[in-house]
């Protein structure tokens, strides 16, 4: 072929010439550019991909709410309360979906969006998460603190759903029954309980973006996420169906619950002494001091469902280390295991290791870094030496962890 003929061949798709794209695949009659081949898989995928109906309802399945708990404790510890109301809304949720097809008493259950308050690292998403995978329905995590509203600088609400979507395969009916769930929501509470005059971008700007996910509508979203690919095909989902759960660590909003609960208890039978400590006023949160905080009344109008998630405490943290089915401690007894050592934790370690934790203000996040601290030299080792057992004591844990450079975080 002559260089004058190969440089004008072009895509036969998108008529770009080969020297504007990065691969161009000849066929019999004509040529496809990489472009045109992501586009296509993408829509392959997508028409490809839809299920029925039926089939779709024979994947999600419908778990009574105590066999959601049940299932639940498997995996995350405590947070009764939380794992009870959870339950309910999912139950509820996943009802109203398979009772679609039944609407002949004009009756419509509405959806049971759930807000979570707690503070962070007391198992808000592993809770969304690990509903999602019991009912066999696509997850994704946002942080709502990257978001803002259309047009500016940041992820517009649209790229949640390019998750979900991503999470679900391009199938776009399985996403529309997704769940999705929106870390730190606190983070965009308005400054002040009543409406700004000045835009608030980052704050309200982005509740009132979210607010249009949430009604339930149509919305247009870029398969493949962000603004860096404006030639994509946009991809419509209905938001109808999708659940979506939030958290947030709502930090001072104890104060806010205890102003509310103080001045409605006066003249009333007031509140024993028991009720105003910490852990039982986060019982009494309402939708009240959600709003007090700063998210718009349109919004928390969408969240019906509201609970609560405890600190974790010195017992919940070693039962999070030993107890869950995927436990830290199981994990390296198992890596372990494969090197044919039998290794044994003595119980002072894992006190020294949630004493950590807490001194450290890492939570159950941190519990993960402190085991590694105490235990990466005798992985090391392991796979060389020909030990059949090894026994951690808590001399050796801290020799190791004071060698870590975990132990040299500052506590703010
Ligand atoms: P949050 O979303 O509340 O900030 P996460 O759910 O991300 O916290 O928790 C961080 C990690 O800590 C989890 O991956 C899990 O390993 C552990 N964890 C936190 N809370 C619990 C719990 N109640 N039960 C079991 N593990 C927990």
């Amino acid at each position: 072929m002559s260089k004058a003929s190969e440089e004008s061949i072009r895509c036969s798709f998108c008529g770009r010439e080969k020297k504007e794209v990065n691969v161009l695949i000849a066929g019999i009659t004509g040529h496809i550019c990489d472009s045109c081949i992501s586009q296509a898989h993408l829509i392959v995928k997508e028409e490809g991909g839809l299920k029925s109906k039926k089939e779709i309802e024979e994947t999600l399945k419908l778990l009574t709410p105590k066999e959601i708990v049940d299932k639940l404790n498997k995996h995350v510890i405590g947070q009764d309360e939380a794992k009870k109301v959870l339950s309910v809304a999912v139950y509820n949720h996943y009802k109203r979906l398979l009772q679609k097809n039944n609407l002949d008493d004009n009756i419509e259950i509405e959806k049971s969006n759930v807000i979570m308050v707690g503070e962070t690292g007391t198992g808000k998403t592993l809770l969304a998460r690990t509903i999602a995978n019991l009912l066999n329905v696509p997850f994704c995590i946002a942080d709502a603190t990257v978001l803002t509203e259309a047009g500016y600088v940041g992820e517009d609400v649209e790229s949640i759903l390019s998750r979900l979507l991503q999470a679900a395969d391009y199938n776009v009916q399985s996403a529309e029954r997704g769940i999705v769930f929106i870390d730190e929501i606190d983070k965009v509470a308005r400054k002040s309980d009543n409406p700004s005059i000045t835009r608030d971008v980052s704050g309200e700007g982005v509740q009132q973006a979210m607010l249009k996910l949430l009604e339930g509508a149509q919305v247009s979203v870029p398969p493949q996420g962000g603004r860096k690919h404006p030639e994509q095909k946009m991809i419509q989902i209905d938001t109808k169906n999708i659940l979506f759960i939030c958290g947030g660590a709502f930090d001072g909003i104890l104060k806010i619950i205890e102003r509310r609960v103080k001045s409605q208890s006066i003249g009333f039978n007031s509140l024993s002494g028991e009720e105003f400590n910490d852990e039982k006023m986060l019982s009494h949160v309402n939708q009240l001091d959600i709003k007090k905080y700063g998210i718009i009344p349109e919004l928390i109008g969408r969240f019906p469902v509201l609970t609560y998630l405890h600190p974790l405490t010195k017992e919940t943290l070693i039962s999070i280390l030993i107890d869950p089915q995927n436990a830290l401690i199981k994990q390296y007894v198992k890596l372990f295991e494969m090197d044919d050592v039998k290794l044994i934790i003595k119980d002072e370690v894992l006190n020294y290791i949630v004493e950590k934790a807490i001194l450290l203000k890492l939570g159950a996040r941190g519990l993960r870094s402190i085991c590694e601290a105490i235990l990466t030299e005798s992985m090391f080792n392991a796979p060389e030496k020909d030990i059949k057992e090894l026994i951690i004591d808590v001399s050796y844990a801290e020799k190791q962890f004071l060698k870590s450079k975990i132990s040299k975080l500052k506590v703010a």
